[in-house]
């Protein structure tokens, strides 16, 4: 009944299976994604992930070395990228294709938790959210709905609409793709 260390031994199982000498953090990963996984860059954001996404154009090379320099996980559809030197510690190819399929893939190959920090990062532009609406704004976009949380940044709302109710369902669902889900011993 002991419960020797939480989460820890399910993230070295991952971790051992997918990854040898990995250097990125898998605890509370942070990302950087290439230019064809936007989308999927902003669903990161919205379970709280730190995720940058490069600006268009940007080179190859530029990108590993701002994952390089920033310690995060580069995740690319672009099998060329595992051809740099430093590929595979930061480089996460993923083989499936389509938004669904790719957010499938990560989930089991990094055990990835989509209730780490839901709504709290700006989902347009990656910055913290803080509580409450703008300073000095009294109305929401909708009278009728409260506002959560904002970005200082790009003035971004969020509150409790069916948008962000569809959001948090997908969260959900995203959760049962994980192959050891907390609370489930992993299977020996
Ligand atoms: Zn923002």
């Amino acid at each position: 009944m002991r419960s020797t260390a939480t989460a820890d031994p399910v993230m070295a199982q991952a971790h051992n299976e997918w990854i040898e000498g990995a250097l990125c953090p898998l605890h509370t990963p942070k990302f950087l994604c290439d230019e064809m996984l936007r989308g999927f860059g902003q669903w990161l954001r919205v379970a709280g992930y730190d995720t940058t996404l490069p600006a268009s154009g940007t080179q190859d090379r530029d990108i590993l070395a701002a994952a390089i320099a920033e310690n995060r996980w580069l995740i690319t559809r672009d099998r060329e990228l595992l051809e740099h030197r430093d590929a595979p510690q930061h480089v996460i190819y993923l083989a499936s294709d389509g938004l669904e399929a790719n957010l499938r893939e990560l989930t089991r190959r990094l055990n990835l938790d989509w209730h780490h920090a839901p709504f709290s990062r700006c989902k347009r532009c990656n910055t913290p959210l803080e509580p409450g609406n703008l300073p000095g704004r009294e109305h929401p976009p909708y009278a009728w709905q409260k506002v959560f949380c904002h970005c200082p940044y790009c003035e971004q709302t969020y509150w409790e609409g069916s948008h962000v109710k569809r959001m948090r369902e997908k969260l959900q669902r995203f959760g049962r793709w994980r192959r050891f889900p907390d609370a489930t011993p992993t299977s020996a």
